[in-house]
């Protein structure tokens, strides 16, 4: 059946001198605006907490770019009444009304690109052209699910003589959001206004170092009009109160984005039943990758290095979608890796404010040590092809590209989430595949090639959740490629697609004999 296309929101155009303007002078705007106070928001109240912690810019952490309120044990109790407080109101609230929050909460984002971008720049380190496309995602989301959730109120009917039979949704009931600072924006707005949508009374507990953006969210919220109680900014530790609540009787899911051992935990934890509790929790994962791209004889080398490159180094490599092993076959092995090496030697290293820059910061000094160790492991393992320098201050850490690496050694199985890159060589092309299904992942990968064969064979057996094919492996777009993978990637379905919204549901059948 013919569906109209999702009309998705459109990037800002840098080469339109007026729009580019407006993106700098955000950049000041916000500056001026660093190291302020951000306090959660319990029941429409801005919280004062025992705990402050600091938000720093990683191209330059001397600077602060918020200070950040952490909730307690007991102010997670309190945002946790809140929320069942209203959640018989929320819950009976149109879905039309419900949706139209969303559709403002969209709006107030248009509005706010720049500065939101701004903020991107200086919390998480990200290049202004990929917050950009960040704001345009979360926008996505938000018209998206408020389209999707309108389309799902429908229900269905069954009906026979004498009877009717509706099929229909309804919310779950408290909702815990666990989001990471990767995509600070676009991930919690998404799960969030999912949660929202759908009925559901919902926590949004930020990761830590990207805590002043998930205030904008609320900010964003809370102008658009969710009521009181059923929106609520917790940021707190994860390990304790993040834990207390994952594990509460009263929350009936958790939506969570991070790494793998964090949410291998949550579900976990989330399983156990708890005395007084009388629901069994929903948990939505979506966890790592080790993705990788193949590039085979017939590929377009050129295609192949520059969707590699953007794949693999685009925020540094931070994204779960991000390209971190490339298994190239036999014949073009020499001549792929020497065009590589001079890809990467050309990328721009730095401060994430510069328009110049390709590759920012990492994320915090644990990401920076933590990546450096894997690269020292490359050196054992493999070849070093070339490790581009960096600046000496802000958590940076050079581009760097193995070659010769071990299809089964440590830096081509984990996850090690920064611009570290693994080729492999390949004999043929059934081994290829093999070599990228042979890790615990199945997020996303890539295949340049054109050989139809070669294609078909990746369109059945190369074992991920979103397969691009020559094209680089990351930048999703909401309704056209929905996203999240299976194995140790994930459980739940995909972000921006059809059948997202379902999770956050429960379905009841009402049989009326007429
Ligand atoms: N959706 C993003 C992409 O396609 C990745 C999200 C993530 O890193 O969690 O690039």
């Amino acid at each position: 059946t013919w569906k109209p296309v999702f009309p998705n929101a459109p990037d800002s155009d840098y080469a339109d001198a007026v729009q580019r303007d407006k993106a700098f002078r955000a950049l000041e705007t916000v500056r001026q605006q660093l190291g302020q106070t951000y306090l959660p928001l319990i029941n429409g109240k801005r919280e004062q907490t025992e705990t402050i912690v600091d938000s720093v810019n990683p191209s330059n952490p001397s600077e602060i770019v918020g200070k950040i309120g952490l909730i307690s044990i007991d102010q997670a109790e309190l945002a946790l009444e809140a929320a069942k407080a209203a959640f018989p109101a929320w819950k009976r609230t149109p879905v039309r009304q419900r949706a139209g929050v969303l559709r403002k909460a969209a709006e107030l984002m248009e509005q706010r690109r720049h500065e939101l971008c701004a903020w991107m720049v200086y919390e998480v380190g990200k290049a202004l052209h990929q917050c950009d496309a960040e704001v345009s995602e979360a926008i996505d989301f938000c018209r998206y699910y408020a389209d999707e959730m309108e389309r799902l109120d429908q229900g269905y009917k069954y009906d026979t003589a004498g009877e009717t039979d509706r099929y229909h949704y309804q919310p779950r009931g408290i909702s815990v959001v666990i989001s990471p600072w990767n995509f600070p924006l676009a991930i919690p707005v998404g799960m969030t206004v999912a949660s929202l949508v759908t009925g559901n009374c919902t926590l949004l507990k930020p990761a830590e170092v990207s805590s002043v953006i998930a205030a904008k969210i609320a900010e964003v919220l809370v102008d658009a009009g969710v009521p009181n109680g059923v929106f609520q900014y917790i940021p707190c530790k994860g390990s304790t109160v993040g834990s207390h609540l994952v594990k509460h009787p009263d929350v009936h899911m958790i939506t969570f984005t991070g790494s793998q051992e964090v949410g291998s935990r949550i579900y976990a934890e989330a399983a156990v039943l708890q005395p007084g509790q009388k629901h069994l929790k929903r948990v939505i994962a979506e966890m790592g990758g080790k993705n990788a791209i193949i590039v085979d004889e017939s590929a377009d080398l050129d295609q192949a290095v520059a969707g590699v490159v953007y794949s693999a180094f685009g925020y540094s490599g931070q994204k779960c979608s991000a390209c971190s092993r490339v298994v190239v076959l036999e014949p073009v092995y020499e001549a792929f890796v020497s065009r590589l090496t001079e890809a990467v030697r050309s990328l721009n290293v730095g401060d994430a404010v510069h328009p110049s820059t390709f590759v920012g910061p990492v994320i915090d000094a644990n990401a920076q040590k933590r990546i450096l160790e894997y690269i020292e492991i490359g050196k054992q393992e493999a070849e070093l092809a070339i490790q581009v320098p960096a600046p000496e201050t802000g958590y940076f850490v050079p581009p760097t590209v193995f070659v010769n690496v071990s299809p089964t050694g440590k830096i081509a199985q984990e996850e090690i989430f920064g611009p570290v890159l693994a080729v492999i060589k390949a004999p043929n092309f059934e081994e290829a595949i093999n070599i990228a299904n042979g890790t615990n992942f199945a997020l996303t990968g890539g295949l340049y090639s054109r050989t139809p064969s070669h294609i078909a064979t990746a369109k059945a057996d190369f074992e991920v959740g979103n397969l691009y094919i020559n094209r680089g492996i990351t930048g999703a777009i909401v309704s056209r490629q929905p996203f999240g993978g299976f194995k140790l990637s994930g459980v739940g379905s995909k972000a921006g697609g059809p059948d997202y919204l379902l999770q956050f549901l429960e379905p009841r059948t009402i049989t009326e004999n007429i």
